[in-house]
């Protein structure tokens, strides 16, 4: 048995993540507050935990998979840089706001821990295959010691730079990711009002100036791309309130930082109005509708 690995958080990226880690031959130390959780963790050899605190108890690595900011600093202060061996590695996985991130290694480090910021990309189905892609801030001995901890569970893990810089590389990526998926739609319901084919379009594109990722692995089109979530009624996928929540921190973090980001406000917007209309738990690429209807 390799080492214990404390694991909080066991939701659609968490158990996924954690079921990984035991696969590979971890001893992990898992909780959620929700028991449905804890039992489908249990399921898939997952040693569960009455509490965060019990389940950081003589771990050597500690991994967060939470929904927001505020609940990744209420799990740090809740006890658990107490109960934990000194020297503990803390690598939230969640993704944040920069600032939370920053606040939370802060915590660690006084705590006589130490801490990383590490978010993914890749989604459900990249955390079931072992293929997310980590995003890591702190210090290098710590990613070091982290990287191959984190390769059970993805297949590219960057070091990005110093505390909250994970985040930092995440927000920067989806805002693109939104930006360009907006840019994707827009051209396509043109070309419709225009005369011109989704598969015509998509030929000249995709080997073009105009080809990025939304275009060529995610087409919001049903046709091109057989395995976009266009040709499955924009079954996520990606859902476009996650999309929303990650433009949300990117306006954050440009308001604070005062950077200039016009496309980026506006995408937040444009996702913003989307989840109003119920669409929260559409794929994001579903966005091609409301542009069509707009
Ligand atoms: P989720 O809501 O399915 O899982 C979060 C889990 O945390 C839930 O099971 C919840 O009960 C649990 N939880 C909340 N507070 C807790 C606490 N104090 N102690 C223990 N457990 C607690 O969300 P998810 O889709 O797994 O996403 C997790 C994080 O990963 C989010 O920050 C999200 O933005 C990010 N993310 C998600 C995706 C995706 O496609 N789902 C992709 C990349 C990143």
């Amino acid at each position: 048995m390799k080492e214990t690995i404390g694991f909080i958080g066991l939701g659609n990226m968490g158990l996924p993540m954690a079921a990984n880690l035991a696969k590979a031959g971890y001893d992990v130390q898992g909780f959620d507050v929700v028991p449905a959780a804890n039992e489908a963790g249990a399921r898939l050899g997952i040693t569960v935990r009455p509490s965060a605190v019990e389940a950081v108890k003589g771990a050597a690595i500690v991994i967060s998979m939470l929904p927001n900011g505020k609940l990744v600093l209420e799990l740090y202060k809740s006890g658990i840089l107490q109960a934990a061996r000194a020297g503990t590695l803390f690598i939230d996985s969640s993704t944040i706001d920069i600032e939370s991130a920053r606040a939370a290694a802060v915590l660690a480090v006084e705590g006589g821990m130490n801490n990383l910021d590490a978010p993914v990309s890749g989604g459900v189905g990249g955390a079931a295959a072992g293929t997310l892609t980590f995003m890591v801030g702190g210090g290098a001995e710590d990613f070091a010691r982290a990287k191959p901890v984190l390769e059970a569970m993805g297949r590219r893990i960057v070091h990005c730079g110093d505390a909250g810089a994970g985040q930092a590389a995440k927000i920067c990526n989806n805002m693109i990711l939104g930006i360009s998926m907006i840019a994707v739609g827009e051209a396509f319901v043109l070309a419709e009002k225009v005369g011109l084919s989704h598969q015509a379009l998509y030929d000249v594109a995709s080997t073009a100036s105009g080809q990025c990722w939304s275009l060529t692995s995610y087409c919001p089109v049903p046709g091109p791309v057989p395995t976009s979530p266009a040709n499955n009624a924009y079954k996520p996928g990606f859902a476009a309130a996650l999309m929303l929540k990650d433009l949300r921190l990117a306006q954050e973090a440009a308001a604070a930082a005062g950077a200039s980001t016009a496309l980026g406000k506006h995408a937040a917007e444009i996702y913003e109005n989307f989840v109003a209309a119920g669409q929260g738990g559409v794929d994001f690429s579903g966005i091609i509708n409301a542009i069509r209807n707009g």
